[in-house]
């Protein structure tokens, strides 16, 4: 084949890709005048037959496309070296591979092959001009190809005004149709609508519109133009309605495409809108975490949940709600002290030094503690009980932690437990609660920035329970060597040791706390101070120390001995000194403005002057009466704040035996009011009371409110006492108090919190204390000047409580 011919065919490959069809303007000219007029009088032909695969050729119309099967390719052979007419018929099922007779279509279309271009392998091209419908009669050969005889279809007739009608109707729904479809050139439309004759039209129309084959076909078979029409009508309609529908459907699609798109693209400028206000886009930000969490020491389990949640926040986009939750989770995890700890000071002089520089007295609380760091070095390991002070507010719980803290090199961190009812605020709330954050514990550790810090639990026993849950198990398992090194938040969701922190906690009373939590602390008691104690610790540390806070130099403020007693009896009355120290701030404030306003250089305060600081004075100390009135006996009560002097009335009503109590007494301390009443009927005769007062004499027993005592038995003897004065109408001295618990035959038995006791006897200017005889052990831990000032009685038997505590002894009856 020349290089020319095949250039020719080349284009018209490309062609086919355009259009399916092309109106054969030229084609039909090109068609010998001569051979047309011989075949259009031949009403019957025999011809090769060649069926088509999903393919219909209309008559005028110009078609290229390939012939691989044999038979086809014979077919085609044949009509080559006759006249190059070709009849091509439609197989009705175009998946079949060897057609017989009876699955070829009848109708088809008489063609003339215009070209032939050999391809690679078998594969013929083909291009074809089509010429008229014709039917096939009888298949006359089958082998080596088909060979039918055709009927030509009929001549057209004359137009009529019906076909015309309905040419321009289907002209019309082409025209639209070529509107809503879009894809019909305008040339195509140009050349249709040139077109006069009825059926080309119509075929014209066909190739343009329809799609599916057997339309084709059913438009193929219409011999007559006007039911050609009319039938193609009703195929436009409904191609335009599945076009229109098809339409909507991109629209819609495109729709959905579009805001994707807009989507993409808003978030684009907002990922630009940041970097330019030095915002770091999500990727940057992952990268930065990814650092922080390689540098930060994790552990493997944090580790690999902090790079899964990594993950996730990499895959987000950054403006969604989600990723602050996870960066705020990531920022807990990376600014955890995994890694950072202290290194401890071994040496215990130096600790020893420093409890001493911080603290006055409190001797035998410093030997405890130094004792306990001993063995804390010694055994290597914190694993040991925790330390536990047990006092009243301001007798330096907080403060000896700290120092203990100091003496360590190690970092100091204080969590106070009071009112913590919820076991959340310990271990924190899961992450699914919105705005949720890791518990106090966590919170703490990650404030203090190292994994072994002194960690002060205050106020330990001011835990309470409820519906929420009980925060003591949450504590008892942070304070579990076994358990803590596993310490799991609920918000943390990953183990975080603590088992190198030194926990310390405080107390004011042992009462409240659970037993399994006593069992991990090792108790050391801070009572209280004495007068003269207070006065040491005021002038060493607190006025220095808060001289310095306000700027004062110690010349500035001069205060004298006397009106430092003042300030602690006069303005305070407690266990401990934090009320002393905020009156001698009080007093430095005062002092601090006449020096900046009044430019006074020295200000003395003495107890003439020390009400122009502090006002008038608030506490008066009286010294006892000598007797008190008949039924009242001044007892010793061990509160949360220290000791205090209780004062216990009891009146002798007509009545019939009945016993009334009032007050704050807990039923401890009620019982020991029967006991005692029982105890003073048995022995009635002895102490001069009528045995039988009991049947028409009520008693009432009251404890004044003021001081709230711990309920126990501790008040025995003095309730006893009380009855047998208010019985016998023999007062008791002013100056005596007593503690005691009593049984019904009259013995008194020991109590506890006898240092606190015997400070508040002090402060209330007692000269005898009664005390039982099995608390002289006790004596020692009492301060040295409380012993000189104070005579301790120690009694066995409540006879011996009545001599010293009443004003004579009553007649036995
Ligand atoms: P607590 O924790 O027992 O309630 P703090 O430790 O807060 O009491 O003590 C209150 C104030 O009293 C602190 O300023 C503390 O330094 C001071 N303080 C208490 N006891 C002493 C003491 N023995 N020596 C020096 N200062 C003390």
């Amino acid at each position: 084949m020349h290089d020319e011919e095949k250039k020719v065919l080349a284009q018209d490959v490309e062609q086919e890709k355009d259009a399916a069809a092309q109106p054969p303007a030229q084609a039909a000219e090109k068609t010998p005048a001569g051979d047309e007029a011989a075949e259009a009088k031949r009403i019957n032909l025999v011809l090769p037959l060649l069926p088509l695969r999903g393919l219909t050729v209309f008559p005028d119309m110009m078609l290229h496309f390939d012939v691989g099967r044999e038979k086809s390719v014979a077919a085609l052979e044949e009509a080559m070296l006759g006249n190059q007419l070709i009849f091509l018929c439609a197989q009705k099922d175009m998946q079949v591979e060897a057609p017989r007779p009876e699955d070829i279509e009848q109708v088809g279309t008489v063609a003339r092959v215009k070209q032939l271009l050999k391809l690679p392998g078998l594969t013929i091209r083909v291009l074809v001009e089509g010429l008229y419908r014709a039917r096939s009669v009888e298949y006359v050969r089958q082998e080596p190809y088909y060979e039918a005889l055709v009927e030509k279809e009929p001549a057209q007739q004359a137009t009529t005004p019906l076909v015309e009608a309905y040419m321009r109707n289907v002209a019309q729904a082409f025209a639209s149709f070529a509107k809503i479809n879009g894809k019909i050139s305008s040339e195509t439309i140009a050349t249709i609508s040139s077109v006069n004759d009825p059926g080309q039209f119509a075929d014209l129309i066909a190739a343009n519109v329809l799609t599916k084959q057997e339309d084709k076909q059913a438009i193929l078979e219409k011999f007559d133009p006007a039911a050609r029409l009319e039938l193609l009508l009703s195929m436009i309609q409904r191609e335009i309605e599945v076009a229109e529908i098809e339409k909507q459907i991109n629209a819609r699609v495109k729709k959905q495409i579009d805001e994707v798109q807009r989507e993409y693209y808003l978030n684009e400028q907002l990922k630009a809108i940041q970097k330019e206000l030095g915002d770091k886009d999500i990727s940057e930000e992952a990268d930065e975490y990814k650092e922080k969490i390689e540098k930060a020491g994790l552990s493997a389990e944090a580790r690999e949940k902090a790079l899964k949640e990594l993950d996730r926040l990499r895959k987000m986009s950054p403006g969604t709600p989600e990723t602050s939750v996870i960066r705020t989770y990531l920022d807990w995890i990376v600014e955890l002290p995994w890694q950072v700890e202290t290194t401890d000071n071994q040496d215990l002089s130096r600790a020893e030094e420093i409890l001493n520089e911080d603290h006055y007295g409190l001797d035998k609380v410093k030997e405890r503690v130094l004792e306990y760091l001993s063995i804390r070095q010694l055994t290597g390991s914190m694993k040991g009980p925790i330390l536990c002070f047990v006092g009243p507010p301001g007798v330096g719980k907080t403060s000896i932690a700290k120092s203990i803290a100091r003496a360590l090199d190690r970092k100091f961190v204080r969590m106070s437990l009071g009112g913590v009812r919820d076991e959340a605020e310990i271990r924190g709330h899961r992450r699914t609660y919105i705005g949720a954050i890791p518990g106090r514990i966590i919170s703490s550790i990650k404030t203090v920035g190292t994994r072994n810090p002194v960690f002060l639990l205050d106020e330990i026993d001011k835990m309470a329970s409820d519906f929420r849950g009980d925060p003591a198990s949450a504590m008892l398992e942070v304070l579990d060597p076994e358990q803590n090194f596993d310490f799991r938040d609920h918000y943390m969701e990953m183990a975080f040791d603590l088992s190198d922190v030194m926990f310390i906690a405080t107390a004011n009373s042992l009462d409240t706390i659970p037993q399994p939590l006593m069992d991990r602390m090792e108790i050391i008691r801070i009572a209280g101070y004495t007068q003269q104690e207070k006065h040491a610790i005021a002038r060493r540390f607190l006025i220095p120390k808060q001289l310095a806070e306000h700027g004062l130099k110690k010349s500035n403020l001069l205060i004298s001995d006397e009106a430092l007693d003042l300030v602690i009896d006069g303005y305070t009355r407690e266990a401990g000194v934090r009320s002393l120290e905020r009156q001698i701030a009080a007093l430095c404030r005062k002092a601090a403005r006449r020096v900046a306003q009044e430019g006074k250089k020295r200000l003395s305060v003495t107890p003439r002057t020390l009400e122009q600081y502090l006002g008038v004075q608030q506490y008066f100390r009286l010294p006892p009466e000598k007797h008190l009135a008949p039924g009242i006996a001044t007892g010793l009560a061990w509160t949360q704040l220290g000791g205090e002097t209780l004062s216990i009335e009891v009146a002798v009503l007509p009545g019939s035996g009945r016993l009334e109590l009032t007050g704050q007494l807990g039923d401890v301390m009620k019982e020991s009011a029967r006991a005692g009443m029982t105890l003073v009927r048995a022995h009635a005769r002895d102490w001069g009371i009528d045995p039988d007062f009991y049947k028409d004499k009520d008693l009432h027993i009251h404890i004044p409110e003021g001081a709230i005592p711990k309920d126990g038995p501790s008040a025995g003897i003095t309730m006893a006492t009380a009855i047998v004065s208010a019985l016998t109408g023999i007062p008791v001295r002013g100056d005596v108090a007593m503690t005691g618990e009593i049984t019904l035959r009259g013995r008194v038995l020991p109590i506890g919190g006898l240092k606190e006791k015997s400070l508040a006897a002090h402060r209330a200017g007692m000269q005898t204390v009664l005390i039982p005889v099995d608390n002289e052990k006790d004596l020692e831990e009492v301060p040295q000047n409380v012993r000189g000032a104070v005579k301790f009685v120690l009694v066995s038997a409540f006879s011996q409580v009545l001599k010293h505590a009443l004003a004579h002894m009553p007649k036995a009856k």
